[in-house]
């Protein structure tokens, strides 16, 4: 984890770095408007794909716990999924501030296959008892924190980092409230995406408060 934080780091650094550069470019000849046009057009279309992918797998954590959460009646589900909500909606302002157009399909579709797939298969998981339905909760969480980091460290735009970095931060405290949760039922969850490592520091430490 350490090491993948000093690299977000620079990251930050990094694209504050080019935004001063393109700010500095405004009122230069036009060469150099275009070129800063390019970049920054260049920039945004690197990281639309990781918004519009994101969005989806929010949606992915919504609507799976609207699911289970009419099936099975846990709280963790019915609090987690409004949550989830203001997590989609972190995301698709983002879409429109830098004018992506996107699209939200009905409860349990998606445009993205392996979503779908996933989505199909946890509705099937879901129903076999209440453990499962919570293991399926810890495995959404667990995929989410793992690809938000895997995010930050290939996106520049600053402020998708800053969004993501509180999206991650509202996943761990998912995934401690499926895993406290869990243990209520004495049962645990194995970490499918993160290492073990990662998973532990996670689970036995305190609910953080995320922007
Ligand atoms: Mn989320
Ligand atoms: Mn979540």
């Amino acid at each position: 984890m350490k090491t993948l934080k000093t690299k977000k780091l620079s990251y930050i650094a990094i694209s504050v770095l080019s935004l001063g550069f393109l700010a500095s470019c405004d009122n230069n000849n036009s060469d150099d408007n275009l070129d800063a046009n390019l970049l920054e057009n260049n920039l945004i279309q690197t990281d639309k794909e990781s918004l519009l992918f994101m969005l989806e797998e929010e949606k992915l954590a919504r609507d799976t716990y609207n699911y289970l959460d009419n099936l099975w009646n846990i709280t963790a589900f019915s609090n987690i999924k409004n949550s989830e909500q203001s997590h989609m909606n972190a995301v698709s302002n983002l879409l429109t501030q830098y004018n992506i157009t996107y699209d939200i399909l009905p409860q349990g579709e998606f445009a993205n296959q392996e979503l779908q797939e996933l989505y199909n298969q946890f509705v099937i998981n879901g129903q076999i008892d209440a453990v499962n339905a919570l293991k399926i909760g810890a495995l959404i969480e667990d995929l989410d924190i793992v690809d938000f980091e895997n995010y930050m460290n290939s996106i520049t735009n600053n402020d998708i980092i800053l969004v993501y970095q509180s999206l991650q931060c509202g996943s761990r405290n998912h995934l401690r409230s499926f895993v406290s949760t869990l243990s209520t039922y004495n049962a645990t969850y194995a970490p499918q995406f993160l290492s073990q490592q990662e998973y532990d520091f996670i689970v036995s430490s305190d609910k953080e408060s995320c922007n």
